[in-house]
Formats: structure tokens, sequence, C-alpha cells
């Protein structure tokens, strides 16, 4: 070809858009491109060849496949956050039922000692999407427990970024990488927090949503971002808003992961670690002037967990439930009653109201008795202060 051919072939092909078939006998023989569509058209193909490739190499199930792979097996269950204090105990409780179990956990909070024996454990970040791709492809689960956040009230006024990127972001990210592997079932620990200040107590799971503080606040939109892919992305959901989680297992063998609870200081002060405990506010409107929270044994909580997986399949594909007793406790009743059963005593001390802190929180529990058919058995103060006095002797 001359070289005035070839410039009225290239600015035919300019004029085209781009691109010029050129016949041979009648026939499409040759595509003519220039430079810009050539690449322009490669850049189109690539990401999507790409990931048709990726995706026939992952054998992504259907949602009814997964249920078929499972069928007759308890499951594989991935539980973030299994190395922290609820976690850990329904890993255990799982591994007991005859679950498979995959921990996840940043170690940011959970000790590694606390994932129980029998369990996979990944030292991860939910917001590593790549890690967690990586994970559910060489997985294969039916169900995940969510446990995985950040949990303390005060440091979530003083740190509200932290608390939106860690139980926020994060859930949304695993719900993203859920829905594409085709991962159904979801529990989620969601909290009372999200109730904020409540005229009526105990308070049902209809109460409306009024946090007062950004922990609260992280979880209520989690459960929204969770409800969004119950309706539109086919999973199904049991969102649990735990009242006050304490107390350990009767082996009392896991390590302590936050220190600013309650139980967790009043503790402290019996084995003598701490010389007393501040009383955050004594000027609330209760009968003693002190706070008053629902306390729920861990144990219970994690129960309450296999039972949800029992009937995740039944009803509503997102379901909320509150755990708590029905009966609250102020923080005064909790240290005296640590001392008379300890036989200790545990000096107070008056300090200003903590922030972020509703004065009443009690659960109404009835819906996960009469939906769930989980009945409390171990949230007694007395099985709490044993336990958690056991925990903290094996942690001195
Ligand atoms: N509290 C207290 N002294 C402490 C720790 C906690 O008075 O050293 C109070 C706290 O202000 C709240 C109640 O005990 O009213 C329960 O607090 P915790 O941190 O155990 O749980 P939260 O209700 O914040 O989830």
């Amino acid at each position: 070809m001359d070289n005035s051919n070839l410039q009225e072939l290239i600015s035919e092909t300019e004029k085209r858009g781009g691109g010029l078939i050129l016949n041979f006998q009648d026939k499409p023989a040759v595509v003519v491109l220039t430079v810009d569509r050539y690449n322009q058209l490669l850049n189109q193909i690539q990401p999507k060849t790409m990931a048709i490739a990726e995706e026939a190499s992952q054998e992504t199930l259907s949602f009814e496949e997964t249920d078929k792979f499972f069928a007759g097996t308890k499951g594989k269950v991935l539980v973030t956050g299994g190395a922290g204090f609820i976690g850990s105990h329904a890993a255990k409780e799982l591994l007991l039922a005859g679950f498979e179990v995959v921990v996840l956990d940043n170690l940011s909070a959970g000790k590694r000692q606390n994932v129980p024996q029998g369990a996979k454990f990944i030292e991860g970040d939910l917001l590593d999407t790549a890690l967690l791709r990586d994970i559910f492809a060489q997985e294969k689960f039916n169900s995940v427990l969510h446990f995985a956040a950040s949990i303390e009230v005060e440091e979530s006024v003083r740190e509200p970024e932290r608390y939106f990127e860690n139980n926020v972001l994060n859930t949304a990210k695993l719900l993203s990488v859920m829905s594409e592997y085709k991962v159904k079932n979801i529990v989620f620990s969601s909290t009372c927090a999200l109730y904020g200040q409540q005229k009526v107590m105990p308070i049902n799971e209809a109460a409306s949503i009024a946090p007062v503080n950004p922990y609260g606040y992280s979880k209520f939109l989690a459960e929204k971002i969770i409800k969004y892919y119950c309706e539109f992305a086919g999973l199904r959901a049991v969102v649990f808003r735990y009242f006050n989680a304490c107390g350990c297992n009767f082996e009392g063998d896991v390590v302590p992961t936050h220190k600013t609870h309650l139980f967790a200081n009043v503790m402290d002060v019996a084995v003598g670690k701490k010389q007393g405990i501040t009383v955050f506010g004594r000027d609330y409107e209760t009968f003693d002037g002190t706070c008053i929270r629902d306390y729920v044994h861990v144990l219970d909580i994690a129960k309450a967990h296999l039972a949800a997986l029992e009937k995740i399949d039944e009803g509503e594909k997102f379901r909320v439930y509150n755990i708590g007793t029905g009966k609250g406790s102020s923080v005064l009743e909790v240290i005296t009653k640590t001392a008379e059963l300890l036989n200790k005593i545990i000096p107070m001390e008056n300090g200003d109201r903590r922030a972020g802190d509703p004065p009443v929180l009690i659960a109404d529990n009835t819906k996960l008795k009469n939906e769930l058919g989980y009945i409390l058995e171990y949230s007694d103060l007395d099985t709490i202060i044993a336990t958690s006095w056991k925990q903290a002797q094996n942690n001195l």
C-alpha cells in the first residue's frame, strides 16, 4: 500500500469513529482500528474477561447449591471476632455442637489463646477485602457469626470514626463478600445501646431507635445494611441486641479482652489488682441514683446463637431479638452483691457520669423465648459473679 492509500485509510477510519471493516470477496476480512480505538476496546474487554475467568476458577455456588452442599451436616461457620469475649464462647459452643469453625480476628482486642481448640484461626482484618475474598474462595461457609467490633461506649464518644469504620464499614464489606460468594446466613451482634434513653421498661424490639452514643449509632447503621442485603440480595439474618454481656464459661479459661466494663473492674478490685472502683454517676433518676443495666451471661448469648442458626431459615429473612433477662441491677447492687458473695471488701468512690451512658436499659426477652425458643439458663447474678471470679483468678 502506498503512502497516499494509507493516509486515505487512516482518515476514513477516523471518520467512522475509529473502526473500519474491509471486505474481501464480499465478506468482512479485516478490521482497521486507530491506535486510540484499539486501546479503548482493550480496556473495555480486559476486566470483563478477567472477571469471567476468575469466577470460573472459584466455582461459586448458588444459595440453593450451598444449602445442598451442607445438607446432612451442621455446616461451616465463619466467626469474626472469635478471639474476643463473646465470639470465643460462641465458637466453642459451635464446635461442641458439631459445626466446623473458622475464626477471623485481627487481635486488636481479642487474644489468640481464646480461640478454642478445633477452630481454624486466621489473623486478619475485615477491612482487608482481598483477604476476605481469599478466605471465602478457599473455605465454603454456609453461615457467618459476626462479632468483630469496637464495643466501648465511652471510647466511641471520644473516637467516633473508629466505631463507624470498625462497626459499619467492616460489616458492609463482609456482607458484600458474603453476597458475592453466596453465603446466605448471618447472625449479627448488635446492642441495646441503640435504644438510647427509653421511657418504657422493659424495652422490646419495636421500641424507637434513639442511640445516645456513636457505638449505638454504628450498630444501628450496620443493622440497616444487613437488612438491605436480606431484602435485596437473598441473605437471611438474625440480629441479636445484647444487653450487658458478662460472666465466663465454668472453666473460666477465657483471657479478658476489655478492661473498662463494670464486671472487669469489680473483679480487678476483688483480686487486688486495683484499689477500688469508681461509680460513674450517683445522681441518675433511679432508685439508688446509679445506672441500671440488664446483665446477661455470655454462655446464654453463645447458646442463643446456636438457636438462631437452627431457625434461621424460618420466618422473616431479617429478624431482631433482644438478649437480656428482663431484670435490671444497679451499679451499686452489682458491687455490693459481688462483695457479699466473694466475701471481699470492694472500696468505692463516687465519680462523674460517664459520657454516653443512658440511665436504664432492661430487655423484654419475650420474642427470644417465643420465636427462637431460647430460655436463659445462666444469667443470675450468682452465676455471673462466680464464673467471673473463676476467670479473674485464672488471669492474675
Ligand atoms: N460503671 C461504673 N464503674 C466502672 C465501670 C462501669 O460505674 O468502673 C458503670 C457504667 O457507667 C454503666 C454500668 O456500670 O452505668 C455498666 O457499664 P459497662 O461499661 O459494664 O457496660 P455498658 O453499659 O457501658 O455497655
